[in-house]
């Protein structure tokens, strides 16, 4: 291991302040470091009274970029979009996990994907698509396929589905002409995820995987063990730690993958941080992905990563709010433990929460919660 270790009553920099900042706050705490968040400005609410310090300035603000450097022994991000020059500032002035370059592959999609090429991961077929001509010939030789732009892409925004006989120049127009990529649809049977982590000495250690279901593009559910074959489970985590060496990578990392018919896997995108489909972790497992965050960031020794439980995880969106009954039937299962974000806009999609729903038939009284509040399972 190396010499350089940051040691609780440290001070944890913290780049973004939504909810998987808050839940490093807190895991923080309780493991005695002090956290320092610097949110870019607006949409403060997670982070508030949970970290130490909240700078509020813009991301290019020199004002903020001095009081986060004064103040912090060491840095991480929450969210990939933190513009390149401020991580690069950030990097100049205090050791930054994961590094700038990891970063910027995985908020580019373009980047991430030759990325995927060049490193032999395996992922479906795409074109880069910077002008009308390259995007019309895409389309007809992929036919079934979905545009995506390179960067903000989240939750299945800044994505338009194409059935290959569209005209370019429109579907362009829809995600305003900037650069993007063109993606071959892939039929698969189900979606899962591997949150991999490399520690300071290079030791790499994977999460069980998760299977995720989603509710128009947005995490619904991740069920863990994912029902997949062992030899899935065992590829996907063997593909995991495959990409966190190619990037040399330190810190957590989320992988999210298809799985088609027969067996074969297909990265779809990777996360450079704490990920929704990690959340199980945080109580179905010896160390919470929070905690080998910080383990990882502050080059302390990794934690274990068995599962102590199965569990499903039912992300709290918006929209469970409305029946007025949310919080009296999560009371009510004493096998639920429920991680509120202290958002005060909760409609729709929005994620305001998650529930990790533990021990045998989690599953069930998922479909059940979910059809007593939302009346659908
Ligand atoms: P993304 O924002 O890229 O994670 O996409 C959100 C969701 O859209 C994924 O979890 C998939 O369910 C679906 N999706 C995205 N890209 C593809 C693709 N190339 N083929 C099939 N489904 C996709």
């Amino acid at each position: 291991m190396s010499d350089w270790m940051c040691l609780p009553g440290s001070t944890l920099g913290i780049l973004g302040s939504g909810q998987l900042g808050r839940m490093l706050c807190l895991e923080a705490r309780r493991m005695g470091y002090r956290t320092v968040v610097w949110s870019g400005g607006g949409g403060d609410e997670p982070t508030q009274g949970v970290a130490d310090v909240l700078i509020s300035d813009l991301f290019d603000s020199a004002e903020g970029l001095a009081r986060f450097l004064e103040e912090v022994d060491v840095a991480t991000v929450e969210f990939e979009n933190v513009p390149p020059q401020t991580l690069a500032a950030v990097a100049d002035g205090v050791p930054l996990f994961p590094e700038p370059r990891a970063i910027s592959v995985a908020r580019d999609r373009s980047l991430e994907k030759s990325f995927f090429v060049e490193y032999g991961i395996p992922c479906g077929r795409f074109v880069i698509v910077e002008d009308e001509d390259t995007l019309a010939a895409a389309l007809l030789e992929f036919g079934e396929s979905v545009l995506k732009t390179t960067e903000w892409g989240y939750d299945g925004k800044g994505q338009v589905k194409c059935s290959g006989g569209e005209q370019a120049g429109l579907v362009w127009d829809e995600i305003g002409r900037e650069r993007a990529i063109l993606e071959e649809w892939v039929d698969f049977d189900c979606e899962i995820s591997v949150m991999a982590v490399r520690g300071a000495n290079g030791e790499v250690v994977t999460y069980d995987a998760a299977e995720n279901e989603h509710r128009n593009h947005v995490l619904d559910v991740s069920i863990v063990p994912a029902r997949v074959g062992q030899e899935v489970a065992r590829r996907a985590g063997e593909i995991a730690c495959q990409i966190v060496e190619a990037l040399d990578y330190r810190g957590i990392l989320g992988v999210e993958f298809f799985v088609r018919s027969d067996g074969e896997l297909l990265v779809n995108e990777v996360a450079p941080r704490p990920h929704n489909s990690g959340h199980h972790t945080m109580d179905a497992c010896e160390t919470s992905q929070f905690e080998q965050q910080l383990r990882a960031v502050c080059g302390l020794e990794l934690g274990g990563t068995g599962l102590l439980s199965p569990v499903v995880m039912l992300n709290l969106l918006g929209d469970l709010w409305e029946s007025g009954e949310l919080e009296g039937s999560l009371a009510k299962d004493e096998k639920v433990i429920w991680h509120l974000y202290g958002k005060s806009q909760r409609t729709g999609l929005r994620k305001c929460g998650h529930a990790n729903f533990l021990g045998e038939g989690a599953l069930e009284r998922v479909r059940d919660f979910k059809k007593r509040l939302l009346g659908i399972c």
